[in-house]
């Protein structure tokens, strides 16, 4: 598949996704009225929902249907020695150049080889600095005293807290291998170079599982979870033309890996990164046995014979994704542009028939609102009796309620917003206790009873299936 395809070409850009952002209230600009800060983003009231609902559904999928992952939140301040022995201090780096004269900076394996060897910058040509390691890591400093001592580092992944809290986890809980941690939280690196949004910036957050395994059987469990992985951006009925695999040749591998797959998603800048399966071997338990002089093997006390027991260094698989980036997929994945045509604007409520709409089409589970409660009219009790049926649906949904301006232009603000169903209480509604329950993808309306309403809402998102 090409760079941009068809469905890119007038539909979803990084600006329109962008703008649709900030007018929405997805995301914004980190201090905005200091100019913004580079590399980080604030999310919105819509924002904000949709990222707690992937994460919420990558929690699920990874710990609530598993008997054997657990979940873990562990600090974002570790011990320093932590990122020596995992290789950060050392390894973590990019190879960075900047250009002379017109001051900018690149990451020298973003660039074409030829402006490295000619030392040409791709911008304008001026000449570029030797190339040099740069380590991704904030530093900064604990206590009182800005000295040495009281280094400590941003943790630039969430895996390490994974590492090393995993013999109090087996102690707590009991775990016996294989078994998995998982954690969602933020992680910080220096980038070099941030931009194309949310996609890549300096604060950012990972959802990462790390499965324990005996040695031998890594190679079984690490095609194991490339697989479930796989199948879980399936089940979010996402576009799964726009993914695919991509090997890590020996020379891009981490310092760490065995093996290393990434899932790639094509943005509208093209295929990039969404999540990476690594086989990480045993080398950061060996590590950090070495680094803190405490034993990190595990105890098997059943595949022993008798009353022996084998003890071993664990080798982890690594399922690594960025949330933060997820949530920009899932607004690439969802956004549409669709012309109404006088088959779908239904009882002349949804404008005339060359109307465009930007619809939001993200599956009912990671919507930021799943049912939005409209009264056709404020007045005649119509905005009383809707605000009753919001209440008594925003106990189980994620609701949204709007009177304001004519019902067509609502129902637009909805689409925009990606809210799969909209309920309308209008005059037939006082009397006989019905409603419109209108869908955000076909733009269809039924009636309702409204006391079937919340089973029915129940069941569509259930059995949702993404049309276009
Ligand atoms: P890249 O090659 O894009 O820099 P990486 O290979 O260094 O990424 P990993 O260390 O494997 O990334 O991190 C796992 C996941 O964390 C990535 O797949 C990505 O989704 C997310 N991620 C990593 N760096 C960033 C960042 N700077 N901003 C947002 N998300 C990030």
């Amino acid at each position: 598949m090409s760079e941009t395809t068809n469905e890119y070409q007038g539909k979803a850009t990084m600006e329109k996704i962008t703008s649709l952002a900030k007018r929405r209230g997805f995301v914004f600009q980190s201090s905005e009225i200091y100019g913004g800060q580079n590399g980080a983003w604030d999310y919105g009231p819509l924002g904000i929902e949709l990222k707690n609902r992937i994460a919420q559904s990558w929690w699920k999928e990874m710990t609530q249907l598993h008997d054997n992952i657990v979940g873990l939140d562990a600090a974002i301040l570790m011990h320093p020695r932590t990122w020596e022995a995992s290789g950060h201090v050392e390894n973590f780096t990019d190879p960075l150049v900047d250009c002379k004269k017109c001051k900018s900076r690149f990451r020298a394996d973003q660039i074409p080889q030829q402006n490295i060897s000619e030392k040409k910058c791709p911008d304008c040509g001026g000449e570029l600095t030797d190339t040099r390691k740069f380590n991704l890591m904030f530093k900064t400093n604990i206590g009182p005293v800005e000295d040495s001592a009281g280094i400590i580092y941003l943790r630039p992944e969430t895996a390490q807290g994974i590492f090393v809290n995993y013999k109090n986890v087996i102690q707590s809980n009991r775990m016996k291998i294989p078994f998995g941690i998982a954690q969602i939280g933020k992680a910080f690196r220096n980038e070099i170079v941030t931009k194309n949004f949310i996609f890549r910036t300096c604060e950012f957050e990972q959802m990462e599982m790390q499965f324990f395994v005996k040695p031998g059987t890594d190679e079984e469990w690490y095609n194991q979870w490339k697989k479930r992985r796989w199948a879980y951006y399936e089940k979010l009925g996402l576009k799964m033309d726009h993914f695919r695999w991509r090997q890590h040749g020996p020379d891009e591998m981490a310092h760490y890996a065995k093996e290393a797959w990434d899932i790639e998603y094509l943005f509208p800048m093209g295929w990039r990164e969404l999540e990476g399966i690594h086989n990480r071997t045993d080398y950061d338990l060996v590590r950090h046995t070495e680094y803190s002089g405490k034993d990190m093997q595990y105890i098997d006390q059943e595949s022993g014979e008798g009353t022996s027991v084998t003890r071993f260094i664990p080798y982890i698989v690594e399922t690594s994704a960025g949330l933060t980036r997820n949530v920009l997929m899932a607004l690439c994945d969802a956004y549409d542009e669709e012309k109404v045509t006088d088959e779908k604007k239904s009882g002349g409520s949804e404008g005339s028939g060359d109307d465009w709409r930007t619809v939001m089409r993200f599956h009912p589970s990671i919507a930021p609102v799943t049912v939005a409660v409209l009264p056709l009219m404020k007045k005649d009790g119509l905005a009383e009796l809707a605000q009753d049926i919001r209440r008594e649906l925003m106990e189980d949904f994620a609701t949204d309620y709007d009177q304001a301006g004519a019902i067509g232009r609502r129902y637009r603000r909805q689409d925009e917003a990606g809210t799969p169903f909209c309920v309308t209480v209008d005059y037939e509604s006082k009397n006989d206790n019905t409603v419109t329950l209108r869908y955000r993808d076909s733009m269809e309306q039924i009636r309702v009873k409204r006391a079937e309403l919340a089973e029915r809402l129940r069941k569509e998102i259930k059995e949702y299936k993404r049309a276009t």
